[in-house]
């Protein structure tokens, strides 16, 4: 028999951010929700035992998913599911279908999870799931046969009160519908398997939107906070996908200037602010935000470093590192993404003042509104657009409120603030139960 020790920890920290111990430029993701877990439990002094449950993963599946091509070949792809803790309600957590998924992002972003349903208080653990693939280059049909394959393959880790999937990059409503058709076959209509499915056949209205409306709502409160005018703040957003463009459109309406965003084929710049919708406009017909008419090209790195005041990276993990960190001139950073900011490059950030708002934060309004979905699936009982976009409202504010709260009264910063939050709701819960 094995048994599971943890180091020693380093005296725990009091007073400002210089105490946060120093961190190495080259961590992988689970390295990184390691670290920042252990920066949090340090400073709360979390006891052995909790820390011991709470450090690793309860279930971890890895499964192969053979699927017949278009071309007639047979190929086989890796799918993960690991579900990081359920103390707190059933296991929660999107799906990322992208070529470079593997155990170790999975794991930290299941890890992610149950810190960010605790900050927002559903009642939700943490769990991810994804597939190693490209789906940019896969047709509608592989698509299909390979959501459902990995479905069946996950199906008895899934459940109503067991484990929610939902979705994330990569994967979207019509991924959600695929799974929940597959999982009905077996068990019958449970439109409850999954979250953020299309309206039409179950899902909540303000769902699509929910996580950039979250950004929003944190960036404006964040703005607030820290004596920053909003309708005046220039702001750069790296990703336009569902988070970055919803928080685009939305965070231009309170009057910010949107100077730049990008995908993955490049960004765009227009010193005056750029028009959002005809960004869309321009996105839907060519495919792309670059080279819309009236704008400069810039490339992803080049809008990290823009001079803006507010900046969001809305892409993917890693976006800001040891290599890039000293060119940003933003003074507020909003992860909207999970884990863009490596641990290195925070503490960076920390001793030139510039505030950087946490993923668990900064993107937990998806998760909230994954919440109201499953509520009104379990209640057989739909909520009109103002009720889900004002209950989103009042928990993102709470939790807003707390994290600052936390982070003024013990001199911690943002992303030490949230994870204490969080990781004292969950070790209560754990304390009740063991
Ligand atoms: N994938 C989203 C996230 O990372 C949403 C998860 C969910 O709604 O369960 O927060």
């Amino acid at each position: 028999m094995t048994t599971a020790t943890i180091a020693p920890s380093p005296a725990a920290p009091v007073g400002d951010a210089a105490n946060v111990r120093p961190a190495a430029p080259h961590l992988n993701f689970n390295q990184i929700a390691n670290e920042q877990f252990q920066a949090a439990a340090d400073h709360m002094k979390l006891d052995r035992e909790i820390q011991l449950l709470l450090r690793t993963p309860y279930r971890e599946l890895i499964v192969q998913i053979p699927v017949r091509m278009d071309n007639g070949s047979l190929e086989l792809f890796h799918g993960f599911r690991v579900q990081h803790n359920a103390v707190r309600g059933p296991y929660k957590g999107g799906i990322r279908y992208h070529h470079k998924v593997d155990l170790n992002e999975v794991r930290s972003l299941a890890a992610l999870m149950t810190w960010k349903t605790a900050l927002v208080d559903v009642p939700f653990g943490g769990a991810k799931g994804g597939i190693t693939c490209d789906p940019t280059n896969m047709s509608r049909k592989e698509l299909q046969s390979l959501t459902r394959g990995f479905a069946q393959k996950i199906d008895m880790a899934l459940g109503v009160y067991r484990d929610i999937p939902a979705p994330d990059v990569g994967t979207n409503a019509q991924v959600m519908a695929w799974i929940m058709d597959e999982y009905g076959k077996k068990h019958g209509y449970t439109p409850a398997i999954v979250t953020g499915k299309p309206v039409n056949l179950g899902g909540s209205l303000g769902r699509d939107e929910a996580t950039g409306r979250g950004v929003m709502i944190i960036t404006r409160e964040a703005c607030k906070a820290f004596g920053m005018d909003i309708k005046n703040a220039r702001v750069a957003i790296q990703g336009f996908g569902n988070v970055g463009s919803w928080a685009a459109r939305l965070i231009s309406n309170l009057g910010a200037k949107i100077v730049a965003v990008s995908d993955v084929k490049g960004g765009i710049y227009a010193e005056k602010g750029l028009d959002i919708e005809k960004v869309f406009t321009h996105l839907n017909s060519t495919g792309s935000v670059v080279d819309m008419p009236g704008t400069q090209d810039v490339t992803n790195e080049e809008l990290l470093t823009l001079n803006v005041d507010v900046l969001i990276p809305a892409a993917l993990g890693g976006a800001i590192t040891e290599k890039n960190v000293d060119d940003v001139k933003a003074k507020l950073v909003v992860e909207a993404a999970n884990s863009p900011v490596t641990p290195f490059a925070d503490e960076k950030f920390r001793s030139k003042g510039i505030r950087i708002v946490p993923d668990i934060l900064a993107n937990a309004g998806g998760v909230t509104v994954s919440y109201f979905e499953w509520v009104q699936n379990l209640q057989q009982f739909n909520w009109d657009l103002d009720k889900v976009n004002h209950e989103l409202e009042l928990r993102m504010v709470k939790a807003w409120n707390a994290v600052h709260q936390r982070h003024t009264d013990e001199k911690i910063p943002l992303r030490m603030a949230a994870y204490a939050v969080a990781l004292a709701k969950v070790a209560e819960a754990s304390r009740q139960r063991f």
